[in-house]
């Protein structure tokens, strides 16, 4: 057993023994083979004595059980770590970011409180899965939709307040701008709601965001100022229809005009799906079609010596021979498939503007998608439909697993994910960016790769590093995104999102007048919780005791 620091064995065994009369003894988890699942299993530590590891596991089954966690955690001064499902494979699984901690494990705190059909809304507990709203929803047939990340299994509540996102419209696949109020254990353990739920008998709690008076929700996210036991949340109302359409062009430097265009229809509302690049010439393939090929294991089609010559070429700046060679093909260089969901008399017709937007780019040509109705009569068997339809899978597990052309499993991923401007400008600078790195790094020249257009406005883009089994490829991996944090930060660019491994160091490149907002946050946190009981240092913010001169 690993206890918590500076806790006596004798303090542990008495917090553990209240933990127990509190939540009942089946629930309070001590043993190693039980506290062991815990761990992250994309853990960048695995095998090394910086593993995060917890101390024990509680799962309580009603807000006032949470409450009494952390009043006993502020007894024996016992760090606990919140989690809803756990399940944030990326970003540091179900482990805490301070060895030691309790996790407060929320999945039995699964009721789904209440769904408004007229108001498109739903109050969750923190361990409802996609999954679990899915399929009230559908038992129902409610005109509701959820939008989901790509594992379903994972909760609205653990997902949005690690800012997750989605795939459906920009409101709604920002899971954290989705949500409307909040009800949170505070660290010592008053429990609070936000926005309208702080009105008793409150009739608009999930249809108003803010109450009155500063509108404190975004603190509880991506931080350690509380425990939340309940999340509302706004649903997509089920659109009439759905229509797609694809828009191609054939030169390198239009990827500029590509992504202004695509940039001023979005926010302007004109489209209002989730957009999807990719680049036929360059070999970048989409999202939908990354999923159909996870969905059927397809090996990817020999590609003409060529052609590969010529993309070699494009990489050092000369792009004349592979526009010629696609114009000769028939090849476009930029693909962008763009999404309405709408009225189906409205939805031809928005594309119909978008085409003539786009026309703007000399010899733009344009292919039409199909109208699709709903509700669906069954789920559609086009696994790339799944996550724009609302509809929660495990499909993308797929990524890195065993295939006709990946013979080496991946044991997991970790990703340097940086927001950059939504520019053609900004997707060459970074592009620029990561063949340094690449090249610093000693592995092999990277392909040009498009930007992941999750949140409006702005657009992420991914270095991805694969999680292996041996501790060598991993330090150096580490020290790679170590080194991406900082290169980026020189250009202006921040992550939005980082497992614990990385989390000190991305904080510390919001550096802003000496690091002012870190600061704010500890002065949160020592007014707030000045044991500093809960998850210790989630996003850099460590209690006075752990804190680190910086
Ligand atoms: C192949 C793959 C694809 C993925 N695709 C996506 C995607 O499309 N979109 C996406 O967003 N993510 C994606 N992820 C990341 C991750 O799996 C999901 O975000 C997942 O939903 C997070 O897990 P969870 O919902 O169980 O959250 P949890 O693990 O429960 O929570 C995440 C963190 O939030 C905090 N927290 C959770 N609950 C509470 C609470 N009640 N009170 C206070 N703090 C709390 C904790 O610090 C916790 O560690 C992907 C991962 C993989 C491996």
């Amino acid at each position: 057993m690993y206890l918590p620091p500076g806790v006596t064995p004798t303090d542990f065994a008495a917090a553990i023994r209240h933990f127990e009369t509190a939540v009942g003894k089946e629930w309070v988890f001590t043993k190693d083979e039980d506290v062991d699942l815990y761990k992250d299993s994309f853990s960048p530590f695995l095998g090394e004595p910086e593993e995060r590891v917890a101390s024990a596991a509680v799962a309580p089954d009603s807000v006032e059980q949470v409450q009494q966690i952390v009043r006993i955690a502020n007894q024996y001064k016992i760090p606990l770590y919140a989690i809803s499902t756990g399940r944030n494979l990326g970003y540091g699984g179900s482990a805490p970011v301070y060895s030691g901690c309790v996790v407060v494990d929320l999945k039995r705190m699964n009721r789904i409180l209440e769904v408004s059909e007229d108001h498109a809304s739903v109050l969750v507990e923190p361990g409802v899965s996609y999954f679990d709203l899915y399929r009230h929803i559908k038992e129902r047939k409610l005109k509701v939709w959820v939008d989901v990340p790509d594992p379903g299994w994972g909760s609205l509540v653990g997902n949005a307040l690690d800012h997750g996102g989605g795939y459906t419209r920009p409101y709604f696949r920002n899971h954290f701008d989705a949500h409307c109020g909040m009800e949170v254990v505070l660290p010592n353990a008053e429990l609070i709601r936000t926005g309208m739920g702080a009105l008793p008998g409150s009739k608009t709690w999930q249809q108003y965001k803010f109450g009155v008076g500063p509108w404190v929700d975004g603190i509880f996210s991506q931080s350690n100022f509380g425990i939340v036991t309940k999340m509302g949340f706004w649903l997509m109302p089920q659109p009439e229809a759905y229509f797609s359409g694809t828009v191609y062009a054939q030169k390198h430097e239009d990827l500029h005009q590509l992504i202004r265009v695509l940039t001023i229809l979005e926010d302007g509302g004109i489209t209002n799906g989730m957009p999807d690049t990719s680049s036929p010439l360059l070999g970048i393939i989409s999202i939908a079609e990354q999923a159909r090929m996870l969905a059927v294991d397809t090996p990817q089609a020999a590609e003409e010596p060529q052609l590969l010559a010529l993309r070699d070429k494009a990489a050092t700046g000369d792009y004349t021979g592979l526009e010629s060679y696609g114009q000769r093909k028939g090849i476009p260089y930029w693909s962008a498939t763009i999404k309405f969901y709408g009225p189906a008399k409205v939805v031809p017709l928005q594309w119909e503007y978008c085409k003539e937007k786009f026309s703007a780019i000399a010899g733009a040509t344009f292919k039409d998608g199909e109208l699709v109705r709903f509700p669906l009569a069954s789920d559609p068997t086009d696994q790339a439909r799944f996550p724009e339809f609302g509809i929660p899978s495990l499909n993308n597990f797929s990524i890195g697993a065993e295939s006709s052309t990946n013979p080496q499993p991946l044991h997991g991923h970790m990703w340097f994910t940086c927001i950059i401007p939504r520019t053609g400008a900004a997707i060459i600078e970074v592009n620029q960016m990561f063949a340094a790195a690449a090249r610093e790094f000693g592995l092999p020249e990277l392909r040009f790769q498009l930007p992941a257009w999750y949140w409006q406005r702005s657009a992420i883009c991914i270095f991805g590093f694969p999680v292996t089994t041996d501790i060598e490829t991993n330090k150096k991996n580490r020290g790679h995104i170590f080194r991406l944090i900082e290169m980026a930060a020189k250009k202006g660019w921040g992550e939005y999102r980082t497992p614990p491994a990385y989390q000190d160091a991305v904080v510390g490149a919001y550096s802003f007048n000496n690091h002012s907002l870190l600061k704010f946050h500890e002065s949160i946190k020592d007014a707030i919780d000045p044991n500093g009981i809960l998850s210790p240092g989630r996003y850099g913010i460590w209690p006075k005791h752990l804190r680190k001169k910086i």
